[in-house]
């Protein structure tokens, strides 16, 4: 998130001096709608009192009795211990840290209300470190839960009660901004209602529904941030879409020639999606367009007929890939398929020579190529695109929003380019919905057919030799293997040095097969040899680092080993094993596993070797880790969601955004009051 953009903490709230300000700051605390939103964790009864002697054991209750006695003892340790006694019986609360104010409040004869955890002691009844107060006899009972709110170091909770206490006594009655028979339907108390219950709730509200969020409050809570969410990508959707763009209508001249060409048809989900493409090139405001699809469905062959689409209105067009290995597989199959057309195409990366990099250079900023392929080195300074109208991001996930926004910056006469997203990280629906929503999503849902289906199996790291003789006996059948190195995440020494020992040992134990090594490490010239080679057919068994994650495609590759599967990400072994199984031959992916397993790892590996689609993997990876990482990847300073929990609240999604929709149209004054109301000034971010 972008900190200077946060406006400045709370000032002139009675009560708070600017050290407490920073801490409420701390909290996003700034602004008194902020205290309204600032919703409690949990609840403390302090409505009834517990006789002493019915205090369950391990349950936080509140007794009220008179002092009988107050001492410090100093075994086993200088503890405060005071004995307090009601009709039923008598309790001994202990303070291990204590000032003298306490030991002045615990006088003999004084009536107290104690609230904390009782236990069974060892002289009976007991609590540790309670609260504690003076009353007067048969002093009111507070009439709602007490709520405990979220709070960083030096914030009492009782400033934030009170602040929050004055926040909501203070709330103008703001006119209820939903629909009367939406909240009907979906059965929500008003905005009003549900802070009052939330922040107050009354004795016999159901705790659990509050704890757990399932309560009708929480819901209208959680409907209204995922509302807010919804307005907010909508608007950003909104003003990219009022910018314009370059028309890319295209005469199917060069498009057509491919499709002849090919020595494949596309599949129906690859035909849709070039559809869906060619009609967003054609119009006058940039696509946004996130290409989704599986690891193997063909996204390059789409992405090729869009540039050629962009080519044939006389428009250049690029491709960004993440690696030097990807963007130099890509520049080869694209120089295959486009030069027989007469299509120039330029090759961008760091590994270029100075030469050959300024020649493509030239070649692109005269026009005479229409298409590039490369690395980030596309983005850097001098590469001019004088005719620029379609980006093309391949695994996006793996750039940041600045890198694409810099693309986008060098659109053709104050143009913005077109955009297309690749990505075989599938989105989960509902992410796609909610963190996505800014984008218009195509599927690949269908793979080329002839393809057979991974056998995936899990061996233990002891039977290591067995998966040797198989990589020599599949090799020696004229086939191809990868052989993945351990990730080790604390160390890129180490993991290279375990590359190469792996390489080394591989090699003596296999000296009938030409083995060969690629890692990170390498020159990019040495790399790209290898990689040739691997390709070619005249290394059998690769042995690799994770930088063959992405793109790689080797359709002889048919055996897929990963050592140490464990310490890998789910995405990571489904990319991974996604490099294997792209020919007819049949396909398997080892995963080497050693003891003992996380319990975590043991989640992912079941997961992996149950699963063999991508989509139903990233479900179980959103289930695992949260959204966190998959919005990590959007890096687009997003507001992440505080309160909805996007599986358990998928039910709100669509009317959500539903709403959003209308509130754009027919009320924007609502809308602009409800993002106010969430985002403050955070709204800004949502730029890329
Ligand atoms: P990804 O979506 O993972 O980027 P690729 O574009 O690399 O997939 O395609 C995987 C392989 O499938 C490539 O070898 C590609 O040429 C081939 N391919 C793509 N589309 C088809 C199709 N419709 N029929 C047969 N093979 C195809
Ligand atoms: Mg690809």
């Amino acid at each position: 998130m972008n900190d200077a953009a946060a406006p400045p903490p709370a000032t002139g709230w009675p009560g708070v001096g600017p050290q407490v300000a920073e801490r409420l700051a701390k909290l996003d605390i700034r602004r008194p709608q902020d205290l309204l939103l600032h919703l409690p964790l949990r609840y403390e009864d302090e409505t009834r009192l517990v006789p002493i002697a019915a205090a369950r054991a391990g349950a936080a209750v509140q007794v009220e009795g008179e002092v009988v006695s107050a001492e410090v003892v100093l075994r086993p340790r200088r503890q405060l211990v005071a004995r307090i006694r009601d009709e039923s019986g008598l309790l001994i609360a202990r303070w291990l840290h204590f000032y003298p104010s306490l030991q002045k409040l615990l006088a003999p004869g004084r009536r107290v209300r104690v609230f904390g955890e009782v236990r069974e002691g060892f002289f009976g009844a007991e609590t540790i470190h309670p609260r504690i107060r003076a009353v007067d006899e048969g002093e009111p009972l507070p009439d709602s839960l007490t709520p405990v709110y979220p709070t960083t170091a030096g914030l009492a909770q009782s400033l934030l009660r009170k602040l929050v206490a004055r926040a909501l006594a203070a709330m103008p009655q703001e006119e209820e901004p939903l629909p009367p028979a939406l909240r009907d339907r979906l059965e929500l108390p008003s905005f009003g209602e549900a802070l009052h219950a939330l922040h107050h709730p009354a004795p016999d509200s159901d705790a659990h529904a509050l704890e757990t969020h399932a309560h009708p409050a929480w819901r209208r809570i959680k409907f209204e941030e995922l509302l807010v969410q919804q307005l907010a990508l909508r608007r950003a959707y909104n003003a990219r879409r009022a910018r314009r763009a370059p028309v890319l209508a295209g005469d199917g001249r060069l498009t057509g020639a491919l499709h002849a060409h090919l020595p494949f048809r596309l599949t129906g989900a690859q035909a849709r999606a070039v559809d869906e493409i060619a009609r967003d090139l054609a119009a006058p405001h940039p696509m946004q367009r996130l290409l989704q699809g599986d690891v193997g469905s063909g996204k390059t062959i789409v992405a090729a007929l869009a540039m050629l689409q962009a080519a044939e209105s006389g428009h250049q067009a690029v491709l960004m890939a993440p690696t030097e290995i990807l963007a130099e597989q890509h520049w080869k199959k694209l120089a295959a398929w486009l030069e027989p057309l007469g299509v120039g195409i330029a090759w961008l990366s760091g590994s270029r020579k100075k030469r050959e990099r300024e020649a493509e250079l030239a070649r692109l900023a005269s026009g005479e190529a229409l298409i590039a392929v490369g690395t980030h080195a596309l983005i850097e300074d001098p590469v001019a695109l004088p005719r620029l109208g379609l980006v093309i991001v391949d695994e996006q996930h793996r750039f940041g929003v600045r890198q694409r926004l810099a693309l986008r910056e060098k659109g053709a006469d104050g143009t913005n380019p077109h955009m297309l997203m690749m990505s075989a990280t599938p989105i989960p629906r509902t992410l796609a919905m909610s963190f996505y929503a800014d984008l218009d999503v195509t599927v690949l849902d269908e793979l080329p057919p002839g393809r057979t289906p991974i056998l995936t199996k899990l061996v233990a790291e002891g039977r290591r030799g067995e998966v040797v003789a198989r990589v020599r006996e599949a090799c020696l059948a004229g086939r191809q293997a990868y052989w993945v190195c351990p990730l080790i995440e604390e160390s890129e020494a180490l993991q290279l040095k375990t590359a190469v020992e792996t390489y080394e040992n591989l090699a003596a134990a296999l000296p009938e097969l030409r083995v060969g090594l690629v890692h990170g490490r390498l020159k990019p010239e040495e790399k790209s040899a290898v990689m040739a080679a691997f390709a070619a057919g005249e290394i059998q068994l690769l042995v690799a680092t994770t930088v063959i994650e992405v793109g790689v495609d080797v359709p002889n590759a048919s055996l897929m080993v990963i050592e140490h599967a464990e310490r890998f990400g789910l995405a990571q072994l489904h990319q991974l094993r996604g490099r294997v199984g792209r020919g007819s031959a049949e396909s398997a992916c080892i995963l080497l596993f050693a003891h003992p397993l996380s319990e975590n790892g043991r989640a992912r590996l079941k997961v992996i070797y149950e699963n063999a689609d991508g989509f139903a993997i990233a479900r179980e990876d959103l289930r695992i880790r949260g959204p966190g990482e998959f919005v990590g990847a959007r890096q687009s300073g997003l507001p992440l969601l505080r309160y909805a929990d996007l599986e358990g609240d998928a039910e709100l999604l669509e009317p959500a955004r539903a709403l959003a929709e209308r509130l754009l149209q027919e009320s924007p004054d609502t809308a602009r009051r409800l993002m106010q109301r969430w985002l403050g000034g955070r709204e800004g971010l949502l730029r890329a």
